[in-house]
């Protein structure tokens, strides 16, 4: 497959974009170095590239476009948001309705507040923590991503670590020394760190399903323990669902069905983003109705934004989750998550290449290794050296996977049973040629 125009690209973007990609995850610097492919327009699961190649999509923007690119709602709704002007400063009706969807889908959530990613989203849920509790330190689990803010940043999860620089610099040592990483997956750590810290621990920050170093399911107890031991240190408990919420099912992780006792994994406060936007900037935060009070207007925790809440995000936010309602959207995503990764799994077998899949309904991840992934350190032993010669063959096939050992394969609603099998062709190839290597 040629590229020569994205390579073109490629050249004249270095000269004037930092990288020549405007976030680090773009670039194919963990698959191998050289240009990243440049994309000219999307359509259903499919992308086609500057040269004209065509792409089965699996990165799926990282997640957001789960009804597929140009979904003709969403589509319809950006339309009408922009020949009503894009932005006025001012209060709109869309607004509570989506933030009736996602207090509806989401019921820990009593208040929200818009924002326009999930960075910030993130980064806001912090300071409402310190604001209540009025103490300073939070803990985190090594590999959860939760954005780019200074706090979060330390033992960060796939997009830095996939570069090798879990601890970003520029990050003051008196930031750093207000987070506590502790191991994924297992209680032990958290309850030291706890004991250690309890009263100066503002919250505990999760990915309730991982999906920043491959998708991992928390063990049944991980979140109930969590939840419990938290709540006796008096500290809040944050559930990061920018990535999980809306993915699995019309809800959060926190409302799926995987988890028997909701009560006992109901978060304080939750953070949106990615899905929620219907592929618009957007992220999103709630919680309980005296938490979120402790945020300007009503409280004297200061959070404010020019882009929050915009007509254009919110809008094409409530398409997406409507389309996301219609019966059998998920159960069908699933159903062809299955049959993908039957069949990877079934051809990486028989060509001897180690591999283990981690499969939540319609989005998985692929590790090179022979043992399960269960946090962090095990994502880490895959081979990344074998991902990087797959993602190679199978870009030259047509099937277009995130750049990083650690990032997830995403099915969305335009995934038609065709484009199945001719990745599982695709991946047939692939791993025959990997067993030559
Ligand atoms: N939290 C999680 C779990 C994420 O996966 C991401 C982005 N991949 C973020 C937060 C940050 O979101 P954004 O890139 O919109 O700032």
């Amino acid at each position: 497959m040629q590229r020569s125009r994205s390579s073109e690209l490629y050249e004249e973007a270095q000269k004037h974009i930092v990288g020549g990609v405007n976030s680090p995850s773009r670039s194919f610097k963990a698959v191998g170095g050289g240009a990243p492919v440049f994309m000219e327009k999307g359509q259903g699961a499919y992308f086609w590239d500057v040269d004209g190649n065509r792409y089965i999509d699996y990165l799926a923007a990282f997640g957001p476009i789960i009804t597929g690119h140009a979904h003709p709602k969403v589509t319809e709704a950006i339309v009408q948001a922009a020949q009503n002007g894009t932005l006025y400063g001012t209060a709109t009706e869309h607004e509570i309705r989506l933030a009736k969807v996602l207090k509806d889908a989401i019921p820990s959530m009593d208040k929200v507040r818009f924002v326009n990613s999930g960075t910030e989203a993130v980064m806001t849920t912090i300071r409402v923590a310190r604001a209540f509790t009025g103490r300073n330190k939070i803990i985190k689990f090594a590999g959860c991503y939760h954005g780019h803010a200074d706090l979060v940043l330390v033992a960060a999860g796939s997009g830095p670590s996939t570069l090798g620089i879990p601890d970003s610099a520029g990050i003051p040592p008196s930031i750093a020394s207000e987070v506590i990483t502790v191991p994924f997956n297992e209680l032990d750590g958290l309850r030291l760190a706890l004991e250690r810290w309890g009263d100066e621990i503002a919250a505990v920050m999760v990915e309730p399903i991982v999906g920043n170093f491959g998708m991992v399911m928390p063990k049944p107890g991980f979140l109930e323990g969590l939840c419990q031991m938290t709540r006796d240190a008096g500290a809040l408990v944050i559930y990061d669902e920018v990535i999980s919420a809306f993915r699995f099912h019309h809800g959060s992780a926190q409302t799926f069905s995987a988890f028997p006792d909701q009560d006992a994994i109901r978060p304080d406060l939750t953070a949106l983003g990615k899905i929620i936007g219907g592929g618009l900037p957007i992220g999103a935060y709630g919680g309980r109705a005296d938490l979120m009070a402790m945020i300007a207007p009503l409280g004297p925790a200061y959070q404010a934004g020019t882009m929050a809440g915009n007509p254009a995000s919110v809008l094409a936010g409530l398409a997406c989750l409507d389309v996301l309602r219609e019966p059998g959207v998920y159960e069908r995503m699933e159903t062809q998550a299955i049959r993908l990764v039957n069949g990877l799994q079934a051809s990486a077998d028989r060509y001897g290449v180690p591999l283990t899949i981690n499969r939540i309904a319609g989005a998985f991840s692929t590790h090179f290794c022979g043992h399960p992934v269960t946090n962090y350190e095990e994502a880490q032993g895959s081979d990344g050296e074998r991902f990087a010669r797959f993602f190679r063959l199978m870009l030259d096939r047509g099937i277009y996977l995130a750049p990083s050992k650690y990032e997830a394969w995403f099915l969305t609603t335009a995934h038609s049973d065709a484009d199945i099998e001719e990745t599982l062709d695709a991946a047939e190839l692939s791993f025959r040629e990997m067993s030559k290597d």
